[in-house]
């Protein structure tokens, strides 16, 4: 007998599982609404002009080559986008209170920040909202948390934030947990605090000693604007916190399978930023190695020259602004049809998906009947939206909950 002969079916990543019945069905009108990456109004893959243009640049210029970068990234790259997220004239950059590390994307990014505050500063709480996207738990627990919470989040009855909730578990947490919190475009609900709820939850971080972590993976694709989408990080270091946050640039440069990503950290103190290094050093070492450059090469372009990020800003402002068409759209279409319930939430909520509030019967039968694949919490990806499928969409809807 083999010696692996023992080992467990794991359980199906769901998204993957749904995005392969959407690949294996033959109905001609079938939806994708669950994968986590733009579509156009054609429902297809965007490069987006500016990454094709500095990639062509890339390509003709024979100075470059295939050495590999330093274990902690391009710098270039991790200086702007740190920049980009905090702000170019935030006093931590001039202060040389922050420090800022390429990653393997989001996700990496995550694991490498996880892997920190477990091993090294021997954190082991963390707590996630309920919903999350559904890596945070993974990527913690791998990392060696063994402490799991949740904090309330979705409110299944308004349809918006459960904030009473939020407020009242943070306030129970234990001194150093690690509290996860989407900066803008929470996935999966869409719903963000205000700007006033924000401030409230700093408070409680504040004075429960908590240790915030803000994952930033869509920075200007929510809203279309830079700055607004990164007002509750630029809250919390002007505030004073120390903090960490990890960027994805997979969503709002398209660089989905470049693993394009930042690792910024806020300290008090700029002498701790040498020996913190070090030891990041050793975890990015020990696991990877070193990241790859073409991705961050692109990125790192685009935010250090005014002309090109000018023409990224425009390409943003198209996927955030397809996606908010699309809402608005989906809402009346429910609205006209009558469909039961109030559906005003589409169009509040912001970002890539929307809770719909559908079940996951009523997903199944979507899937079932129509060949509109969504997850089965109720979540879509608006871009899954295109002008040629909404009304056939809206009408499903319609069916599946009337
Ligand atoms: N955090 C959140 C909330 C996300 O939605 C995603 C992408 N689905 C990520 C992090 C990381 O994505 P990536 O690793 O591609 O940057």
């Amino acid at each position: 007998t083999s010696r692996f002969a023992d080992i467990q079916q794991a359980p199906p990543i769901e998204v993957f599982h749904v995005m392969k019945a959407f690949a294996d069905s033959t109905h001609e009108k079938k939806v994708n609404l669950s994968v986590g990456a733009y579509r156009t109004d054609e429902a297809k893959p965007w490069v987006l002009p500016v990454v094709r243009k500095v990639e062509a640049e890339l390509a003709a210029d024979m100075t470059l080559n295939h050495e590999y970068l330093p274990i902690l990234g391009l710098e270039s790259f991790s200086t702007a986008a740190a920049k980009m997220l905090l702000g170019a004239s935030h006093p931590a950059i001039a202060e040389g209170r922050m420090t800022a590390v390429q990653v393997l994307s989001g996700t990496g990014g995550l694991r490498i920040a996880a892997e920190f505050l477990h091993r090294i500063l021997k954190y082991n709480t963390f707590y996630f909202s309920t919903p999350t996207w559904g890596n945070h738990r993974l990527i913690f627990t791998q990392a060696g948390f063994t402490d799991v919470r949740q904090y309330r989040y979705w409110d299944g009855k308004t349809k918006g934030l459960d904030f009473d909730g939020m407020i009242e578990d943070l306030q129970n947490a234990p001194e150093n947990s690690v509290v996860i919190l989407h900066s803008c475009a929470h996935n999966p609900t869409g719903v963000d605090p205000t700007q006033d709820q924000w401030k409230k939850i700093a408070d409680v971080v504040e004075e429960r000693k908590l240790f915030p972590l803000f994952d930033s993976a869509y920075q200007g694709f929510a809203s279309g604007d830079l700055d607004k989408d990164a007002w509750a990080v630029r809250l919390f270091a002007e505030r004073g916190f120390e903090m960490i946050a990890t960027q994805s640039f997979s969503k709002n440069f398209g660089l989905y399978n470049e693993r394009v990503g930042n690792l910024m950290i806020v300290v008090k103190d700029p002498s701790v930023i040498v020996p913190m290094r070090s030891q990041i050093t050793l975890l990015v070492r020990g696991s990877y190695s070193n990241p790859p450059s073409h991705g961050a090469r692109i990125v790192s372009r685009v935010l250090n020259d005014e002309a090109l990020f000018g023409e990224w800003k425009e390409c943003i402002k198209i996927m955030s602004g397809r996606i908010i068409e699309m809402r608005k759209g989906l809402q009346e279409r429910l609205e006209k049809l009558g469909t039961p319930g109030t559906w005003n939430h589409i169009t509040a909520q912001i970002g890539m998906f929307s809770f719909t509030g559908l079940s996951a019967e009523q997903s199944k039968y979507l899937a079932e009947k129509y060949h509109i694949y969504l997850l089965s919490s109720g979540r879509i990806n608006m871009c899954g939206l295109t002008t040629g499928n909404i009304d056939y969409v809206a009408e499903a809807i319609n069916d599946a909950v009337c």
